[in-house]
């Protein structure tokens, strides 16, 4: 049988069949090393001019619908878990305080997700193919949010979900994973140690693995928000969207949803893409003109996009050359005011790593970068409920007042 799609190298163009399940390119893999972004990360790729033959009448109708499946890597929509995935809010804020925005601002709230992340989009098409291909166990590496999210979507769908965490992750994340039923295996060393160790247990043990930047699905996932963008702005593209960036995959799967739309001749040109890093951890940014690149280890209060090496490195830096992105980084200090400016004006409570991309969108309206009219997209990835410690130093839960109403009224007029 004919497949729908087939796999191509990130760096060599060698094209693999997608019948079987594969990760990376078998002659660029043997390149890589423990301490570098992987060689042969792939792509899949869909047979547009079919598609566009005939039903691209068809392919609008899905984005109308909302469901996409001739650019899933799927057989059908109905294996996807039944939980309420993507199909988030896009909402248009005409302003942020008195004045009104002379430019669109919209924020898409990815927070909405089943497990409170954008992850969800890539732990869906994962489930479902491995529900097609009658696999049970799916196994991750996670330092939160994705574990969280594979684990959300198995739990729905009754697969078997293993993640293996670094010993020091977060509480709050670990806690959702267990609740969801995974089964946790915590691994004495980082992020990287539990990756290496997930992939030598699919190896030994047969499991299918969810892991980002290694199997290839999980960017098809991604890409569906810029499918989803590009219906709700009524078939329009936006100027700019800026995107948190941590290892490259969230924004490798925004550049391919709209290069499958380019491909398939719906649009004729990629919106401008703004990769924002954490100061802390800007291995992408730092590094997107060097020939030799150099990574330093990560530290930013912003979790999710904190990594020492981006493996997803080599095709971010491909959209990014390709399709004129742009770069800012944003420190610390600049996530948590934009995280408050966020929630208290707009009424969305984001993860750090979330309001990491509303603050380089404020420093490019600070700048007064907007043209008057321009459409910008803020990608919001995850809720501020994941991650409650990172804020407290910017607020001040007040001591208890006395249960009268004087006491009350004296309080009141002090804190204001
Ligand atoms: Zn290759």
């Amino acid at each position: 049988m004919r497949t729908k799609f087939f796999y191509e190298c990130n760096d060599c163009g060698e094209t693999f069949e997608s019948s079987n399940i594969i990760y990376l390119c078998s002659k660029c893999q043997r390149k890589n090393t423990l301490d570098a972004p992987p060689f042969g990360v792939l792509k899949a790729v869909y047979d547009y001019d079919r598609i566009n033959s005939h039903s691209t009448a068809d392919v609008f109708n899905q984005l109308e619908k909302k469901c996409f499946i001739d650019l899933l890597p799927l057989k059908s929509v109905e294996s996807l878990p039944y939980l309420k995935v993507g199909n988030t809010p896009l909402y248009h804020i005409t302003s942020l305080d008195k004045e009104v925005l002379d430019f669109e601002l919209y924020l898409k709230d990815d927070s909405q997700n089943p497990t409170y992340s954008f992850k969800d989009r890539a732990s869906a098409v994962v489930s479902a193919f491995a529900k097609e291909n009658d696999i049970e166990t799916i196994v991750a590496a996670s330092t939160g949010n994705a574990g969280s999210s594979l684990a959300g979507m198995c739990a729905a769908q009754k697969q078997k979900a293993i993640i293996f965490v670094p010993a020091a992750a977060p509480l709050a994340k670990l806690t959702q994973i267990l609740m969801y039923g995974a089964r946790i295996v915590p691994v004495d060393g980082n992020y990287d140690t539990a990756f290496n160790l997930s992939i030598e247990a699919t190896n030994k043990f047969g499991w299918y693995n969810r892991n980002t930047a290694f199997n290839p699905l999980t960017i098809e996932g991604k890409k569906t928000v810029s499918f989803e963008i590009f219906s709700q702005l009524n078939k329009s593209l936006p100027d700019r969207i800026f995107v948190p960036v941590g290892d490259g995959v969230i924004i490798s799967g925004v550049y391919k949803g709209f290069e499958d739309l380019l491909k398939l001749k719906i649009i004729d040109k990629i919106p401008t893409i703004v990769a924002v890093q954490a100061l802390g951890s800007s291995n992408i940014v730092n590094n997107i003109n060097k020939e030799v690149p150099v990574f330093t280890s990560s530290k930013t209060i912003a979790d999710s996009i904190s990594v020492d090496i981006p493996r997803n490195f080599r095709m971010a830096k491909k959209f990014l050359n390709n399709y004129k992105g742009e770069c800012i980084v944003v420190s610390d200090e600049e996530i948590l005011a934009a995280s408050k400016v966020l929630s208290s004006r707009t009424g969305i409570f984001a993860e750090p790593a979330a309001s990491a991309a509303f603050a380089g969108f404020l420093s490019y309206y600070w700048d007064g970068r907007f043209e008057k009219g321009s459409k910008n997209v803020v990608l919001l990835t995850g809720s501020g409920l994941k991650d409650l410690n990172a804020v407290q130093k910017i607020i001040d839960i007040p001591s208890p007042v006395k249960p009268d109403i004087d006491a009350v009224a004296k309080f009141l007029s002090k804190s204001s």
